[in-house]
């Protein structure tokens, strides 16, 4: 299912909305509620960079563009221009959805063994994470451009004005930014980066302290004036190809014409059913749309909306059809435009019959194999080796039109791969990468090659209510948890329906193929004994998402942001 299915019903959205059933859990707070246009990010600062694009006339892709030149610099840790990212966008007008990939690319010098040692053994992703050798293209600036151009109202230099006097006068540094620069290993690397978070005696600096960052402002004032070709070519991709092939440490090989060669892409958003709503995430290059689907899909069978949120019957079931969704996403999912995906294959009505046949309500199936979906070509398992870090960002912007933004950014770890350039951190997206390039004789689907994106799994996600209006806008960083995030939240707003703040303090929990995981310090590690007696492996652990929303209703809007994080939602 693509837009055009959309588009029969796509112009009566935010007509229609979803009566929400305000069901918030004791501790959580009431979502913030607006009648016109809501933000939620990561970071205040962000969204008020956005509320002003939006009060100024501005869309929703605008004031979208405005708050992530803020979180490039407030929040930079987690995303900015040196990375990449995936954005859906809502078009009230015409019920058109478009996804955006701006994902990385590997340079043309990069190899299948690059991350290999001479004895072909798979590279400690530690050692390799930092430094030039693991620096995609970034994707971020052709992005913001390309969705500028699209779905724009103000003038493209107007969104950095926030963002360049920020950095002009300096913003204190956050109490999350400054834990991440106190506790990230080895940040002091690198003399640029040293210089920016560390004071003259080589203290990391601390929560308050003021940051100006003058070369991100320049930076910005460039590609305000001369569009994402400033940063592309002439003197800022000359000093990014500097800094990562001049690197101390793992120096890379990308070189000035990967970044001119850089294009953004439009591809048709990934739609399909979960119950009476339609779930719209984004395709590949990222895992993050198919393997939320599938968990959703796999799971339709039982009636969740009479089970209780946390429950152990609920954990169980979500965690079962979670680990046959991650084992499919390990072997299939990669840059389509390298690997043909079995989209068709993985979504047709028997494929998920048989798989969810699978799932047994009462024992737990261990590590499961890959189901063989139609067009699936002789692929070797490659599980996801990217642990959850500081890193990544999502942002949604509802405007007073009905236009909306879903948007997670990244440049991978915490501070991406610790080099700096012209005021910003460059990504070390290329770890999102498998590896070993064959496994068993057999290619594996995300191995490294030239000019390829790295498999994903950011997922932004909108969905629909069945007469077509739009329901909810979300997503979240966590690398491959964000398909867990996403996926329990989509359950816990349409089946147990919560409103969204109460959906976002929910406990975390999550199976990729392996352990069940359960947040620590919260109610559900009292469901470790029942689950080990179905067979779970149990895990308790921080599950740091960082969930940020809106929900749609005939009443007007309501934002959530994850309590884990700093984000925050904001209407009028
Ligand atoms: N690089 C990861 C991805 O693209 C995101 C990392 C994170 O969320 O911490 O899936």
């Amino acid at each position: 299912m693509t837009s055009s299915f959309l588009n029969r019903f796509g112009a009566m959205a935010l007509v229609v909305g979803l009566a929400l059933g305000l069901a918030a859990s004791a501790e959580a707070g009431p979502p913030a509620r607006a009648p016109h246009a809501m933000v939620a990010a990561a970071d205040e600062r962000a969204v008020n960079a956005a509320l002003d694009i939006l009060k100024a006339g501005g869309s929703a892709a605008d004031a979208a563009i405005a708050a992530q030149l803020v979180l490039g610099l407030v929040e930079p840790q987690s995303s900015g221009i040196g990375g990449g990212g995936f954005l859906l966008h809502f078009d009230a007008t015409t019920g058109m959805i478009d996804s955006y990939d701006g994902r990385e690319t590997a340079p043309a010098g990069a190899t299948p063994d690059q991350f290999l040692t001479l004895d072909e053994k798979k590279q400690k992703r530690k050692d390799v994470a930092l430094g030039g050798l693991s620096v995609g293209v970034p994707g971020l600036f052709r992005l913001l451009e390309l969705v500028h151009t699209n779905h724009g109202t103000l003038p493209w230099a107007r969104l950095f004005e926030p963002a360049i006097a920020l950095a002009d006068q300096g913003f204190a540094i956050s109490p999350r930014l400054a834990e991440a620069i106190a506790k990230t290993d080895a940040l002091n690397s690198f003399e640029t980066t040293r210089n920016y978070f560390f004071d003259a005696t080589g203290k990391p600096k601390s929560a308050g302290t003021r940051l100006t960052n003058p070369e991100y402002a320049a930076t910005l004032r460039a590609v305000a004036s001369g569009g994402a070709n400033a940063f592309y070519s002439g003197a800022i991709a000359a000093d990014i190809v500097t800094a990562v092939r001049g690197a101390s440490i793992n120096p890379g090989r990308l070189v000035a014409e990967d970044l001119a060669l850089y294009h953004a892409v439009r591809r048709p958003p990934l739609c399909g059913n979960y119950r009476a709503h339609l779930v719209c995430g984004m395709g590949p290059p990222t895992s993050g749309g198919t393997t939320v689907l599938e968990t959703l899909q796999l799971l339709e069978r039982f009636d969740l909306s009479a089970l209780a949120p946390g429950s152990l019957d609920a954990v169980h079931l979500i965690s079962e059809a979670s680990r046959l969704a991650f084992a499919d996403r390990d072997r299939y999912l990669t840059d389509p435009d390298y690997v043909t995906v079995p989209l068709e294959g993985l979504f047709e009505p028997e494929y998920i019959a048989a798989r969810s046949a699978l799932i047994d309500p009462d024992r737990a199936q261990g590590v499961v194999a890959p189901g063989s979906p139609k067009g699936s070509g002789m692929l070797a398992d490659a599980a996801s080796i990217v642990p959850e870090g500081e890193s990544t960002s999502h942002l949604v912007v509802a405007d007073v039109a009905g236009n909306v933004v879903t948007f997670t950014s990244s440049i991978e770890r915490a501070f991406g791969s610790y080099l700096m350039a012209r005021g910003f951190l460059l990504n070390n997206e290329l770890t999102d990468f498998n590896f070993d390039p064959k496994k068993d004789g057999a290619p594996v689907a995300n191995r490294v090659e030239p000019g390829k994106r790295p498999r994903s799994s950011m997922a932004p996600t909108l969905v629909f209510t069945p007469d077509g209006g739009l329901a909810y806008a979300l997503g979240s960083p966590g690398g491959p948890r964000i398909i867990g995030y996403v996926a329990q939240s989509l359950i816990a707003l349409i089946d147990w329906r919560l409103d969204i703040q109460a959906v976002f303090d929910l406990p975390r929990h999550i199976n990729r193929n392996g352990a069940t995981e359960l947040e620590a310090d919260t109610p559900l590690s009292a469901l470790a004994d029942g689950l080990k007696s179905r067979g779970h492996d149990i895990k308790i652990a921080p599950l740091t998402s960082g969930l940020q929303g809106i929900a749609f209703g005939p009443d007007g809007l309501e934002g959530g942001a994850d309590p884990r994080r700093e984000g925050i939602a904001k209407g009028y």
